[in-house]
């Protein structure tokens, strides 16, 4: 069995992947991750983690949304069986995968704010961290969660807004961080260029697509031809995660 998990900055959320089909095992709040809760994970033949954080060289350089308690928790149990990524980074891959398409820009709104770029049906991490949109400055006074001032994140991430109330009410699409956000996600597309932008996480996967594109088409350049999908699937950064896993098996 191979297992994956996803840390996130509120939730937690844990499947299997046995062939090509995921099995959701476990779901709790990440405030209550603790090694007795991954115990029963322990004797997988591989571990994927997605996790909340900035990844260079496997190592945790940051997590704006999580306790560095957790994340060292996490570690440490799996050790040396585990792959760690960021994850926005899982859900990319998943996404990629789900939707066939080799060039992706993967965008997870939920607590906070992260993005995985697939080029060429590969994983993009630069020199470790590329695709943090949510910390691109955009011009506002809010403090992020990073501790910089004026990042997206702090416009448009669950941690700044009562974002069950304004999904339910359409209103999201009319706050300034909405337009923000279609601005910085214009600029990743004309400098990616990709095939499909995929809105996931528990806000980026309840937005309407076609709205989102409507407007981020007012940023972007005629000649630039992209679609915008949601995928409405809370597991895909833990299944991601597994994929990832699964990937990095000796045949
Ligand atoms: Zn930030």
């Amino acid at each position: 069995m191979i297992v994956g998990i996803d840390v996130g900055g509120t939730n937690t959320d844990i499947v299997s992947l046995e062939g090509s089909n995921f099995k959701h095992l476990a779901s709790f709040k990440t405030a209550e991750l603790c090694a007795e809760r991954l115990m029963s994970f322990k004797d997988a033949k591989a571990i994927g983690v997605g996790i909340a954080a900035w990844i260079k060289n496997g190592k945790i350089i940051k997590a704006p949304n999580l306790s560095l308690k957790t994340c060292k928790e996490v570690l440490d149990f799996f050790r040396s069986k585990c792959v760690i990524e960021n994850d926005a980074n899982c859900f990319a891959i998943y996404a990629s995968k789900i939707l066939n398409v080799k060039n992706l820009f993967g965008v997870t709104i939920g607590t906070g704010i992260g993005s995985g770029i697939i080029v060429d049906g590969k994983l993009y991490i630069g020199s470790g961290i590329a695709g943090e949109i949510g910390h691109t400055f955009v011009e506002t006074k809010r403090v992020c969660s990073c501790g910089e001032t004026g990042h997206l994140e702090a416009s448009f991430g669950g941690r700044y807004m009562d974002a069950r109330g304004l999904l339910e009410s359409g209103r999201i699409y009319k706050i300034r961080g909405f337009k923000l956000f279609c601005k910085s996600l214009a600029f990743a597309v004309m400098l990616l260029d990709p095939e499909i932008v995929a809105l996931g996480g528990r806000i980026g996967g309840r937005l309407n697509a076609k709205i989102v594109k409507e407007n981020v088409c007012k940023y972007t350049a005629r000649e630039f031809d992209f679609e915008i999908v949601t995928i409405k699937d809370d597991l895909a950064v833990a299944k991601g995660a597994a994929l990832l896993a699964s990937s990095q098996i000796p045949p």
